[in-house]
């Protein structure tokens, strides 16, 4: 019998590689910041605080304001 199918009492761990703080936070950030502009453009591109003129952007995110909750007519 090989020395490989000798068991040695104790399973195997077999987990996911540690990502170190470093690697992962500049995508974080980078994340964090799309999702401030995807929540500022649904929630609250329109009116005074319209960035681009025009209903345009207005329209198209409309649905997702309405499903998000976010005040709107
Ligand atoms: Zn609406």
């Amino acid at each position: 019998m090989p020395a490989s199918m000798i068991s040695s009492g104790a399973a195997p761990t077999v987990g996911p590689a540690p990502i170190p703080v470093g690697e992962i936070l500049p995508w974080a950030v980078f994340g964090g910041l799309l999702l401030l502009l995807a929540v500022y453009f649904v929630g609250a591109e329109e009116g005074a605080t319209s960035l681009i003129p025009g209903m345009y952007v207005h329209e198209y995110l409309h649905d997702g304001r309405h499903l998000l909750g976010f005040p709107c007519h």
